[in-house]
């Protein structure tokens, strides 16, 4: 075992105290871990799908009656209130539930139509798993986002290697732990810690697929770095994501689900909401609902507040950057503003009139602000959507069913919510991931479960015919058949 040269604290956001300590692994640790998850992958692979599906759910049956205990770490080392911990929880105990019981009816090897030159032939598809998958997670949603990989990645078939975040080691550590009371005999989900560099070595470390969820800066980076090796990657990285609001919304509704997609989770949400495009019709109506919502939210560091302080100390400075610049370029505060920042919890601010080139609009605040901009219809509101690099989600709120429908269709992101916000986390048959900047690739459902598949055909002679293609004492008149045939079939279009 190589020597552990160095180790970092995991802290609290609430007051900086020291929750755990874990080493700073190096690339030759990284690989002697993958190392490990090969052999374990190749036992986990040979087990089939019904062995897997029962580990994988006595692992679920850990996080669901140790489901308090978890909350309580996630409240600790990120600072989400617990039951907003809870929630998360018991969206990953359902997305694993989800994989566990699906896998098998969307993996196994299906027999396809052969098509009419190939009648004779026995054509099937197969999905076996990749191998080892490395999954890089961020530390906003520490359970819910990384097993959103994990689940699905196991139910393929697959060992996993889980870097976490170096804000959310704790976490990544206990479900790794929890795996491995479910699964003692081989180490089929390990765990590395460490800053960027570690995740850099699992990159380099050959893995058969990295799935990364972060911000879009470093998914450029992981995903240059998995280019040196030809590595697989997924992304799914940042948003900017807008909720529309028409003038025949349920406007009370839409003030109650926005602010709680805008501010829960300190607005520390990938698919949190980040502008909203109003209808000008209800726009001072709508305003004034919001602001009541804002108003009566207390942050704090308890484990009933509203929500929590942030996570990663730097991103407080991207957040003041972005009111500052709102401000300066003559957007109105109608509630918060610079003041509300404090040195770890942001008050809620609500900007209005914000022109569109701001940071507050283009770049990822992810702090709990919003920007709330007048439009003239819900088209122009698509269109302005529309207008940003990144394309996660987005919500919209109409009364009308051909309009929800009709700005659902133009979006351009990966999921819509109608009357709703990121209801598409908690349907485990959905496909979850953007478009643009916000990455590719998809977690979730059955698109989740092949992408850590590697898709084989395979063509099985059922009996000879007499039209036989692929060889040399082929006569001049199989062409000469084959091509009157084609003439028939396809020629009358
Ligand atoms: P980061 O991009 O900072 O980090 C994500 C992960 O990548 C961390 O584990 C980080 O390690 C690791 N990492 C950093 N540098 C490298 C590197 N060069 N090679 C490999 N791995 C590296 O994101 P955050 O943790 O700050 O998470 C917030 C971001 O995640 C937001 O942009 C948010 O929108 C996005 N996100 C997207 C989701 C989606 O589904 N699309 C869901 C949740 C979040 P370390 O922490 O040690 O630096």
């Amino acid at each position: 075992m190589a020597v552990v040269k160095d180790t970092f604290e995991s802290r609290s956001p609430a007051d900086d105290r020291v929750l755990a300590t874990f080493p700073v692994m190096n690339a030759e640790q990284v690989d002697e871990v993958v190392d490990f998850a090969r052999i374990a992958a190749r036992w986990w692979s040979d087990l089939g799908w019904a062995e897997r599906r029962k580990r994988l759910l006595r692992f679920n049956a850990i996080m669901a009656t140790r489901l308090d205990e978890l909350a309580e770490l996630v409240h600790e080392e990120n600072g989400k209130p617990t039951d907003d911990a809870r929630l998360e929880i018991i969206l990953a105990i359902e997305h694993t539930n989800w994989a566990a019981k699906n896998a098998e009816r969307v993996l196994r090897r299906r027999r396809v139509m052969p098509g009419l030159l190939t009648l004779n032939q026995d054509a099937r598809i197969s999905y076996e798993p990749l191998g080892v998958v490395g999954v890089i997670g961020p530390w906003n949603y520490p359970v819910f986002t990384p097993i959103g990989s994990i689940s699905y990645a196991l139910a393929a078939g697959n060992a996993v290697v889980l870097k976490p975040s170096e804000f959310t080691p704790a976490i990544g550590s206990w479900l790794v732990d929890a795996f491995g009371e479910a699964v003692p005999e081989q180490p089929v989900l390990q765990l590395i810690t460490g800053f960027g560099e570690t995740g850099e070595s699992l990159c380099r470390s050959h893995v058969d697929k990295i799935s990364f969820t972060g911000s879009t800066p470093t998914g450029k980076r992981v995903m240059a770095t998995c280019a040196e090796t030809l590595t697989p990657v997924l992304l799914e990285c940042g948003g900017k994501d807008a909720a529309l609001v028409d003038h025949d919304a349920d406007l009370e509704l839409a003030a109650d689900v926005i602010a709680f997609g805008a501010f829960s989770n300190g607005g520390q949400t990938c698919v949190g909401v980040e502008r909203v495009y109003v209808h000008e019709r209800v726009f001072n109506e709508f305003v004034a609902k919001l602001a009541a919502k804002a108003m009566a939210l207390a942050p704090g560091v308890e484990t009933d507040a509203s929500y929590g302080p942030m996570t990663m100390p730097s991103q407080i400075n991207v957040v003041r950057d972005h009111v500052r610049d709102a401000i300066e370029r003559g957007a109105n505060a109608v509630i918060g503003g610079l003041d509300s920042i404090g040195n770890r919890l942001i008050g809620p601010v609500i900007l209005t009139n914000v022109p569109e080139d701001c940071s507050e609009i283009q770049d990822e605040t992810f702090g709990p602000t919003v920007a709330v901009n007048p439009v003239r219809d819900l088209d122009e509101a698509v269109d302005r959507a529309n207008a940003s690099p990144f394309g996660l989600s987005a919500s919209v709120f109409s009364s009308s069913r051909a309009a929800l429908e009709n700005a659902a269709a133009r979006l351009e992101v990966g999921m819509v919510s109608m009357n709703s916000w990121a209801m598409s986390a908690g349907v485990s048959a959905l496909p979850w991931g953007g478009v643009g900047q916000s990455g590719f690739g998809r977690l979730h459902g059955a698109d989740g479960l092949r992408e850590f598949a590697r898709t084989k055909s395979t063509v099985r002679e059922w009996f000879p015919i007499p039209v036989d293609l692929t060889t040399f004492k082929r006569s001049p008149r199989t062409a000469e058949v084959l091509g009157t045939i084609v003439k028939i079939l396809y020629g009358r279009a």
